[in-house]
């Protein structure tokens, strides 16, 4: 039991400790503390966030490129089925 029972511990993976939970801790309103990314508020630039997008595409399946491309071939296949039906 901590101490201070308010204050919340940051609870990272530490590699220091044998992967035991950080001791040290969080940030006001944060869940880690400074070690571990408490003073991280994101990208904040244009290239920052268009590197820190294209870091975590892992295959874009649901981009929205891909989700518009495959709704277009699904109207496209009900296309033709309809007009298959006309003839
Ligand atoms: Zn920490």
């Amino acid at each position: 039991m901590p101490i201070n029972a308010t204050v919340k511990l940051c609870g990272a993976r530490a590699r220091q400790n044998n992967h035991q939970p950080c001791r040290q801790p969080a940030m006001r309103d944060k869940a880690r503390c400074r070690l571990h990314g408490g003073k991280c508020t994101g990208a904040k630039t244009k290239e920052g966030k268009i590197r820190s997008a294209k870091a975590n595409l892992k295959h874009g399946f649901y981009t929205k490129e891909a989700l518009a491309e495959r709704e277009l071939m699904r109207e496209m296949l009900k296309w033709r089925d309809n007009l298959e039906c006309l003839l």
